[in-house]
């Protein structure tokens, strides 16, 4: 049993490379990414802890506890990385007056998330890629907002991340808008997200893509016994629920149920993810969340927009909104001894070397189709250049109807391309590439004539 674990633990670590994979790294990502800080990571957590409670309904008077204290403190970090940004980070509160539900919230309660936003260079790239984790915490009764609640991997982990993205990417340039969310009341009701997607919605902001890393810090799984520091998951819904009849009419008679935005979106995650952090496994995980529980990239799939969700490969349930305590020897509580912070160091450079990248990108091509207008064993793709970064060219992506990644990348200079492979045996897509090999998203083709 002991050698088999052992056996079982070794091939985890090791990834067969039945292919050859080109690996093209720009040397701006990679110092980037080489940039995230496991010290900061772990330094911005045990901060968070010091609050003692970051419930939503907690004290906002204190200096020194509850939640008040904590958001005020992410964003006067904010405000410090915006100075070494030349002021381009821009730290704000977006504040919002959560109404009672006689559930979570007692009374009507005033909630900020806290932003960091940095602004794109190119007036004709108005996208913009949100990444997020949230402050607020909890413990076993979530309407007890004086209790102790640490709240160290569910989720300071996240929310030290994403200012530890803010932090280093805020030193450098890109094309259009990211915006570092430290979000407030997801344990009362996803409320700070919900807030921001609407106001997201009703301010016509272009959310191309939408990341929330929400307990990224813990690799024993509880039970199970496993440990794995190699691996993350990236869920992602196959199909939008806002979709027209019209649209789900489309989806159907193409097959593109594993095709929508936020799919794409952890596609890309993975493929650019991998290509930027060693010994970095990033499972796709083909469902909007774990089984019936949700997270802060609901309300953006909600109001249309890409959002997925980034958590850790186990998960110890001993240690998320557990009250801190031992009970019958066993030790409760989300405390930050228990984070392991070389493994929420890896996962935040996948954030970065995504957001990056697609920061960097042209925008996506556009009115791209798949000709239609007669029988043919070949595929026939046409699109338009981008506003914009004008890009370098253009991949055509290809992958078997049954691959979960895309196995061929065609490139192309011109506005169309015909290939040897039938579109009823494929799936095809198109994406914008500059000279460095910066890609924007993929665009599933449209039936034209
Ligand atoms: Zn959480």
């Amino acid at each position: 049993m002991k050698y088999l674990f052992f056996l079982i633990f070794s091939l985890s670590g090791f990834q067969a490379l039945s292919q050859t994979t080109i690996v093209r790294q720009d040397e701006s990502i990679k110092k980037m990414v080489d940039e995230v800080s496991d010290k900061n990571i772990e330094a911005s957590v045990r901060k968070l802890v010091t609050f003692e409670t970051r419930n939503s309904m907690s004290d906002t008077l204190s200096a020194t506890t509850g939640i008040g204290a904590a958001r005020n403190w992410i964003r006067s970090e904010m405000a410090r990385y915006s100075k070494e940004s030349d002021g381009r980070l821009k730290a704000e509160f977006d504040v919002f007056t959560q109404p009672a539900d006689g559930r979570r919230v007692m009374v009507p309660t005033v909630m900020k998330n806290v932003l960091g936003i940095l602004p794109g260079t190119d007036p004709l790239d108005d996208r913009v890629f949100i990444v997020s984790g949230h402050y607020d915490s909890r413990a076993s009764d979530v309407n007890d907002a004086k209790i102790f609640a640490p709240g160290a991997n569910d989720d300071a982990s996240g929310t030290a991340a994403v200012m530890e993205l803010a932090r280093v990417m805020s030193k450098y340039k890109f094309n259009c808008t990211i915006i570092f969310v430290a979000m407030v009341a997801e344990e009362q009701g996803l409320f700070g997200a919900a807030n921001l997607a609407k106001r997201a919605k009703e301010s016509k902001w272009n959310v191309a893509g939408m990341i929330t890393n929400d307990i990224i810090g813990n690799t024993y799984g509880i039970e199970t016994g496993l440990k794995d520091n190699n691996s993350v998951r990236i869920f992602s819904e196959g199909v939008s629920v806002v979709e027209t009849p019209a649209e789900a009419a489309a989806r159907t008679s193409t097959g593109s149920e594993n095709d929508g935005r936020a799919r794409q979106f952890a596609r890309y995650m993975k493929e650019v993810g991998e290509r930027y952090v060693d010994q970095l496994d990033v499972k796709l995980i083909y469902r909007r969340d774990r089984y019936l529980r949700g997270g802060d990239h609901t309300p953006f799939s909600q109001q249309g927009f890409a959002g997925v969700r980034v958590t850790e490969m186990n998960e110890n349930f001993d240690r998320q909104h557990q009250t801190v305590r031992k009970e019958n020897g066993v030790d409760y509580g989300d405390l930050p001894d228990f984070v392991d912070y070389a493994y929420t160091q890896k996962v935040a450079r996948m954030n970065l070397a995504t957001l990056a990248n697609l920061a960097l990108s042209p925008r996506e091509p556009e009115n791209v189709g798949i000709i239609t207008s007669q029988l043919t064993n070949k595929t026939v793709l046409k699109w338009e250049k981008p506003k914009g970064e004008a890009p370098a060219g253009y991949y055509v992506v290809m992958r078997e109807t049954s691959s979960p990644v895309w196995e061929r990348k065609f490139f192309v200079t011109g506005t169309t391309a015909t290939l040897n492979y039938s579109k009823d045996n494929y799936v095809f897509g198109v994406q914008s590439v500059d000279a460095d090999g910066h890609e924007s998203l993929v665009v599933m083709p449209k039936p034209a004539r």
